[in-house]
């Protein structure tokens, strides 16, 4: 009988090393506290309308992309369909059109900043120099430092001469190749890349870690996609993997307390029900692991992972759930907009909004006639302690966020069928994201690469993965901290 394994949460990650390790012959419970699947990439219905809770854009899907493969690997199906505009950047009164195409995107900036259009090519034929060379090294999911022979040999795959050209870019910030190439004060452009850094890697070019951010600025051009109904749909599938080849999942089932038995590992959850299993996967966020674990396992955790429990490390979000009539929609809008605020002029203290729209006609999301949008800022969980606090600023971001919504689509915001927000307090609740921390750690060089947490403890069958968890956040990260799980459990180069 294969061994059996207990996966915690049914984020991108747990769902995927689940899914792997079933098909590989082990015996997989995968137990989620919420309702719903896919925690941050999962969804919610109301009325008659389906509202992803926060990831909306598909990466990994194009040919050798990470969900690509994984899918591949596990039969799955997914129902995409391929951007040519990732989504329209708006900067003030000027919109910046993100076009996967690199010479379109560059001649785009060549129209928008013509002064400064040489040194932003420069920019970034540098930056995707670095980054196609560093996807030659993540498509064999290097794990650091490597440890086992496997990881040894995965680390070495990935390598080919080009790789030595990354050694003058160790240990430096995405903001040296900013002021290297004179862009500073070109504020276009810092706006635009602190708006994509944001979003993915949780900070800003200054403090962002150069491999990580020039991963980020290179990712959109090996494809970007509108996924039918969601994200979570591809969570779903994941699931039906796992059941299909024999494995066990149940929700709502809150996992509890986690200790050692002899050699098994005992799980316990909210209804008192107790499991058993040789390895466990945690898909939790850090800060959660210090209440599941006996205290003998927890204090054999690294001090570096302890060091990362601080919840207001990571941002919080504050999302909006719109349902809008197709009717005023423009016909040409973009699903995606990456909205970047001025502080001056918008007193919601919002530093931007990623509005994600479902396609015309997209039944999963809503009925015809109507359409749904997720709009979702950073914010910074400290200004959110006290009631008083959180009220004020939630109205204040709504507030903003309407006026957003009347920008891109007049007369929209006057007459919304459903409407509804979620600050920290409802991620934490529905999620359970500790405090409302999401996204993972900021990719500042304390946090990023070698830094990072990894996927393996010190505690023999305790494993982590998740956007906590190298190499970082978003459905792409997680799910690559996943595969590294499931690698290391069973010791096959899968995927
Ligand atoms: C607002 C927002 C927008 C985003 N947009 C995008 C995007 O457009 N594209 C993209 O790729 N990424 C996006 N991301 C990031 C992406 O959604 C996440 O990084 C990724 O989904 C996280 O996956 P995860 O595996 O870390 O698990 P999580 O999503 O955190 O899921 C963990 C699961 O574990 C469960 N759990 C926790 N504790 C327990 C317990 N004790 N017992 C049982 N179950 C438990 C939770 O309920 C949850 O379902 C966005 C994130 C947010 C917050």
């Amino acid at each position: 009988m294969g061994k059996q394994v207990m996966v915690v949460g049914s984020g991108f990650a747990g769902l995927t090393a689940g899914a792997l390790l079933q098909k590989e012959g082990f015996n997989v419970t995968l137990l989620e506290a919420a309702a719903e699947w896919g925690g941050c990439a999962g969804k919610f219905q109301r009325k008659n309308f389906t509202f992803p809770v926060g990831a909306t854009l598909g990466m990994g899907f194009e040919p050798g992309g990470l969900h690509k493969k994984v899918n591949d690997y596990l039969s799955i199906k997914t129902d995409v369909s391929e951007l040519e505009t990732v989504m329209d950047v708006r900067i003030g009164n000027r919109l910046f059109p993100y076009y996967t195409e690199r010479s379109r995107f560059l001649t785009m900036w060549e129209k928008e900043e013509p002064n400064d259009s040489l040194r932003i090519m420069s920019f970034f034929e540098e930056v995707w120099r670095i980054g196609q060379t560093l996807r030659r090294h993540m498509l064999h999911y290097p794990v650091l430092p490597p440890q086992s022979k496997q990881e040894f040999s995965a680390f070495i795959r990935g390598f080919s001469p080009m790789s030595v050209t990354l050694l003058p870019y160790l240990g430096r910030t995405l903001g040296s190749l900013v002021k290297k190439h004179k862009l500073e004060k070109c504020h276009a452009f810092t706006h635009f890349i602190n708006g994509v850094l944001m979003d993915s890697m949780q900070t800003t070019y200054e403090k962002c870690e150069l491999m990580m951010g020039a991963t980020a600025l290179d990712i959109y051009h090996h494809g970007a996609f509108y996924v039918k109904g969601g994200l979570y749909r591809v969570a779903e599938s994941l699931v039906n993997s796992l059941k299909q080849n024999g494995g066990v999942v149940k929700k709502p089932r809150k996992v509890e307390s986690i200790r050692k038995r002899g050699d098994k590992w005992i799980i316990i959850d909210h209804r008192n029900n107790e499991y058993e299993a040789d390895h466990v996967v945690l898909n939790v966020p850090i800060a959660a692991i210090g209440d599941l674990l006996d205290g003998s396992d927890y204090d054999k955790l690294k001090p570096s992972l302890k060091n990362k429990e601080d919840p207001t490390l990571q941002w919080g979000t504050f999302t909006t759930y719109l349902a809008i009539r197709d009717e005023m929609i423009p016909e040409d809008l973009n699903l995606f907009h990456q909205v970047m605020i001025d502080p001056e002029q918008d007193p919601s203290g919002a530093n931007h909004f990623f509005m994600s729209l479902s396609e015309k006609d997209d039944t999963f999301r809503a009925p015809k006639g109507y359409r749904t949008m997720t709009v979702s800022t950073h914010i910074d969980l400290k200004n959110w302690q006290s009631k008083e606090d959180y009220d004020e600023q939630s109205k204040k971001i709504y507030t903003s966020v309407l006026a957003k919504l009347e920008e891109l689509a007049p007369g929209a915001s006057e007459a919304l069928p459903y409407q509804m927000t979620g600050g920290p307090r409802a991620w934490e609740k529905f999620v359970k994201r500790n405090f409302g921390g999401v996204g993972g750690f900021p990719q500042i060089k304390a946090n990023a690469l070698w830094k990072a947490i990894q996927h393996r403890t010190k505690v023999d069958g305790l494993w982590l993965c998740g956007d906590n968890v190298f190499p970082g956040a978003g459905s792409i990260g997680a799910t690559s901290s996943g595969v590294h799980v499931a690698r290391s459990i069973s010791g096959e180069r899968i995927v």
